[in-house]
């Protein structure tokens, strides 16, 4: 479904990753580990086409993503609404002035009856278990309720691929377990999981996979969920980055 091949992204001067080689099949969930500006967000946005990668290729499902199939809005749209990517920082995803708006937002673009676009609303509300937040304005909430607002208004558009960067810092115990909570329905559901972490045990029961970056921006591993367990040692590498 997603495959990147020798691919590079610089900012200017500036190394966001290079030489990697990643493949994601469709169900999968799989964890991007490394250190803090080893390359986790800039590779996450590059799967999601708010990057074009500057060397080497990136596939999704048979079509070739590169810049003149992202400067085509008749490729994006339907490109874009595969994907449900939940930023770092949820305050720059969160712009409505109420969370019953921000869940709605999405669906509302996508052309459907009010009834319709009402019920997604609440389904997800429920799912994250926020009806109790439906009037709050986004922009005044805690961070661990942000986080799940953002994860909802993400859900609202039923996207086959979840991204989520870094989901859980700065969360409390309460809703770090939450968002495992809810990572492992989705994925059940069938949904696609790619998450970025540099806290192994964090995402240790949600993810198949993992790639490691080092801190010279590249993918130095790739390695399998049971093969890790094998390895303490390893383990213990990846829960300190
Ligand atoms: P991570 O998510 O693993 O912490 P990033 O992908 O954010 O790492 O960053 C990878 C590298 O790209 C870092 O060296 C970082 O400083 C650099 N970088 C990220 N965003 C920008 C930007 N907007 N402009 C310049 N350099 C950037
Ligand atoms: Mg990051």
């Amino acid at each position: 479904m997603i495959k990147i091949t020798n691919g590079a992204y610089t900012y200017g001067s500036q190394t966001g990753f290079h030489d990697v080689n990643l493949q994601i099949q469709s169900g999968e969930a799989v964890c991007i580990m490394g250190p803090n500006g080893s390359g986790k967000s800039t590779l996450l946005k590059t799967i999601v086409g708010l990057f074009s990668l500057e060397k080497g290729k990136y596939v999704f499902n048979n079509q070739q993503i590169d810049k003149t199939f992202l400067s085509d809005s008749d490729n994006t749209g339907p490109f874009y609404q595969q994907f449900g990517f939940v930023f770092q920082n949820s305050d720059v995803q969160l712009f409505n002035t109420s969370v019953n708006d921000e869940l709605a937002f999405g669906p509302e673009h996508l052309g459907l009856s009010k009834e319709d676009v009402q019920q997604r609303v609440n389904d997800c509300l429920k799912l994250l278990k926020i009806e109790r937040l439906r009037d709050r304005v986004p922009y005044h909430l805690s961070g661990g309720e942000q986080k799940l607002v953002a994860i909802a208004s993400v859900l609202t558009m039923n996207p086959d691929i979840i991204i989520l960067d870094e989901p859980f810092n700065g969360l409390s115990p309460k809703y770090r377990a939450l968002i495992t909570q809810i990572v492992k329905q989705l994925h059940h559901a069938g949904k696609t999981i790619i998450i970025s972490s540099h806290h192994f045990n964090q995402i240790r029961s949600l993810v198949d996979r993992v790639y490691v970056f080092s801190e010279d921006h590249t993918i130095t591993r790739e390695i399998t969920a049971d093969q890790l367990e094998e390895m303490p040692r390893f383990i213990d590498y990846l829960d300190n980055l």
